[in-house]
């Protein structure tokens, strides 16, 4: 991290404490970077927040569990496919990757099937939450500030620096020489209110959790995955193992009718209206009609969803399942309807926007903050 006397930081946050979407709503894993294009962002800065955040959490004694992840193929048209995540898991430098075959996948997860996997032995868990509640704690320490129930409504810029408000009233006294928008569900609202252009616009994609019952955790030591089917824009479901020794599958990955409906039982009309309005959105969803049908089944059904995790790990097909913390995605969709993959991080004026940091962002989170000051805000 950098360590810069003489720069005050103040943070404002909407809700009543840090951390209450998506850092604390996400599948809690420490990514080791296999699937990304390498030279991307995504590549370059999970490889280093995968180390910073692992040295952070030895720093603070927090919990990390380097459990391991297979990827695993069922069947032989999966292999180029596999293969190829493989190369780039080389070019992006992931430490001990390896592939094994069926006999091997067992060694790693005796009642996972799969004729070849790949293995990542050092893809870790933890607890993003606690990690980003020790973050504010941090920077209290070092003389910033929290200030929470804080909902920034309007940014401006003028010749003395960046000031904002909160519902009509300014929520400080000085200036800011800069501001650094991260807002996830709601980063694209925030960069438009401070003059920055519409595009990409975020989706919220919501994904369900399900809690295995206790008596069959033990059948998954670790994480195992699917092979990514380029047809489908996200992984479909798999096992994740938590921090406080549950297992879990999922998340499935379907609109969410509100930007931060958790409970999935209500509309926000707001959220709804903007979605529908969005070109964009029409463009993706004709396109991907086999997506939804496949995520539906698992949103309507249990036992579909069950199905498809079982199809990885056999003995778990009749498992007792129970629902558990719903996460939504801010996902970065541009008007021609494609999903934007890459984080997408840029500067409008003195206001640099965070548009797009879904999944490996919470590895990313460190190693961000590291590019913002150090590449866009040049604060060496
Ligand atoms: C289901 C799911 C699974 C994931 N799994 C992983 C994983 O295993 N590993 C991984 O690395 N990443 C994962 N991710 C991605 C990761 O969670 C995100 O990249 C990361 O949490 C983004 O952090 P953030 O601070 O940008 O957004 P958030 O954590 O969403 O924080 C944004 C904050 O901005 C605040 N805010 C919004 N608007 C305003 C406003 N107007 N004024 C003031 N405050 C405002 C919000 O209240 C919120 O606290 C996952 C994400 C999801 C949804």
């Amino acid at each position: 991290m950098l360590d810069h006397a003489g720069i005050s930081v103040e943070v404002f946050e909407k809700e009543p404490d840090v951390a209450l979407h998506q850092s604390s709503h996400n599948s809690g894993v420490v990514h080791g970077g296999l699937y990304y294009e390498p030279g991307s962002l995504k590549a370059r800065l999970c490889a280093r927040g995968r180390d910073l955040i692992k040295t952070y959490c030895a720093t603070h004694s927090l919990p990390y569990d380097e459990c391991g992840k297979l990827v695993v193929a069922l069947s032989e048209d999966e292999l180029p496919r596999l293969e190829n995540i493989f190369r780039k898991s080389v070019g992006n430098g992931v430490p001990d990757i390896r592939m094994l075959d069926a006999e091997e996948i067992r060694d790693i997860e005796p009642n996972c099937i799969g004729i070849k996997a790949l293995y990542s032995p050092r893809t870790a868990i933890v607890s993003y939450g606690q990690i980003a509640k020790q973050f504010a704690i941090d920077i209290q320490h070092l003389g910033g500030e929290i200030r929470v129930s804080a909902n920034v409504t309007k940014i401006t810029e003028t010749n003395d620096g960046i000031f904002l408000e909160g519902d009509g009233s300014p929520l400080h006294e000085a200036a800011f020489d800069h501001v650094i928008s991260c807002a996830g569900l709601q980063s694209d609202r925030l960069a438009k209110i401070s003059g920055d252009r519409p595009d990409p616009k975020i989706v919220p994609f919501s994904g369900q959790y399900y809690v295995i019952d206790r008596d069959f955790r033990d059948h998954v030591k670790g994480l195992i995955y699917p092979v990514p089917d380029p047809r489908f824009p996200f992984l479909g479901v798999h096992f994740t193992k938590r921090i406080d020794g549950e297992m879990t599958i999922g998340p499935n990955a379907f609109i969410s009718f509100g930007r931060e409906n958790y409970s999935g039982r209500s509309i926000n009309l707001n959220d709804v209206g903007d979605l529908l309005l969005y070109p964009g959105f029409w463009r993706f969803a004709v396109r991907n009609v086999p997506m939804a049908l496949r995520e539906l089944k698992t949103v309507i059904s249990e036992a579909a969803f069950l199905r498809e995790a079982a199809k990885y790990v056999p003995s778990l097909s009749s498992v007792t399942v129970s629902p558990a913390v719903r996460g939504i995605r801010a996902q970065a969709m541009m008007g021609n309807g494609s999903l934007v993959d890459d984080f997408v991080i840029r500067r409008c004026g003195r206001v640099t926007h965070i548009r797009n940091a879904p999944s490996p962002g919470a590895t990313s989170s460190m190693a961000i903050a590291e590019y913002i000051t150090r590449e866009i805000l040049a604060i060496k």
